[in-house]
């Protein structure tokens, strides 16, 4: 197995293009190299993105935050200018694993990674936010939800790489939420989650929302129905129970040791709902 540490964006590119076997980004490691140790994947390349300075940055720009993908979890859950104005993702990405993990893993490696119930990735939809890819053929962003395509699998092309996720410029009276459901209080993997954004006008009423469902599908579902119930509302319980029946109507889960169908539906509903309000609280509604 070949290992490089390039330190230009281009490089790891370069590298990751001209590869004749499988090649693989690696940024914490916190997936690949389980599945390495494992046996899953025996990769002929590994290209470790971490001395890429560019990509270790988060950066606060006039459209919103730039967060490069080799920014640890644990840098974005002590960034107080992004806690503030996207605390739903922080309180995704600070509930990946442990402090240890959060010190390697990153949530463009929870992305790419494709797994259902990537917890950063749920909140990241919610938030309208865009991967920034590099490739061969240049640089394109495309929206977060478009790249996972399966369990394991995403839409990337042979050479290119998630350079940064891009959130965008926080509206006034705007708020989000992050909340999955484990059979215990951490290290563990979702069994449902829901992440909400939404914005409220001066009186409360709910303007513009996004609704996303995490470990429900083979890909974090975008529910556009649960949040067109609550546009146009105060978020009163009627509004609410509507966002529940949506989110359970797009589920499409399976049945494992982990939640059943039943189970996973049911709480899907029970999820975006209290997701809702504290989205709703952290937006300045009553
Ligand atoms: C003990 C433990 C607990 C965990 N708990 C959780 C949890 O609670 N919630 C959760 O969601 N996950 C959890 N995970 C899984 C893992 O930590 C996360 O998915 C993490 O965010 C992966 O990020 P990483 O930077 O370590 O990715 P890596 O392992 O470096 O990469 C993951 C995959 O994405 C690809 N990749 C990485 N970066 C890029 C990039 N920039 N461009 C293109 N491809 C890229 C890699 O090639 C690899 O296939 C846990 C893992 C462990 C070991």
């Amino acid at each position: 197995m070949q290992y490089e540490a390039p330190e230009t964006t281009k490089a790891a590119v370069s590298l990751l293009a001209k590869a004749k076997g499988s090649a693989y980004v690696l940024a914490g490691g916190s997936d690949l190299l389980v599945r390495m140790k494992g046996g899953y994947v025996e990769p002929d390349l590994v290209v470790d993105i971490k001395r890429i300075k560019s990509m270790r940055e988060v950066k606060k720009t006039a459209t919103g935050f730039s967060i490069g993908a080799a920014v640890p979890c644990a840098a974005l859950t002590e960034n107080k200018a992004l806690t503030k104005a996207w605390p739903g993702i922080v309180e995704a990405a600070g509930l990946i694993g442990s402090k240890q993990i959060q010190g390697r893993c990153t949530i463009s490696g929870n992305l790419c990674n494709a797994g259902p119930a990537a917890d950063s990735v749920p909140a990241m939809v919610a938030a309208g936010a865009k991967a920034v890819i590099q490739g061969p053929k240049g640089k394109r962003t495309m929206p977060v939800e478009d790249i996972p395509v399966g369990p394991g699998k995403t839409s990337l092309k042979k050479g290119e790489l998630v350079e940064a996720i891009l959130l965008p410029a926080r509206k006034p009276k705007s708020g989000d939420a992050y909340l999955r459901f484990i059979p215990r209080s951490e290290m563990d993997i979702a069994v449902v989650s829901a992440g909400v954004n939404l914005t409220i006008d001066g009186k409360g009423v709910v303007t513009a929302a996004r609704v996303a469902l995490g470990a429900v599908a083979p890909t974090v579902l975008l529910v556009a129905a649960a949040a067109k119930a609550i546009i146009g509302t105060k978020l009163d319980d009627a509004a609410l129970e509507k966002l529940g029946e949506a989110a359970s109507a797009a589920c499409r889960p399976i049945d494992d040791k982990r939640g059943t169908i039943e189970f996973r539906t049911k709480v899907a509903a029970v999820l975006a709902k209290r997701a809702a309000k504290i989205a709703y609280t952290r937006a300045g509604g009553k």
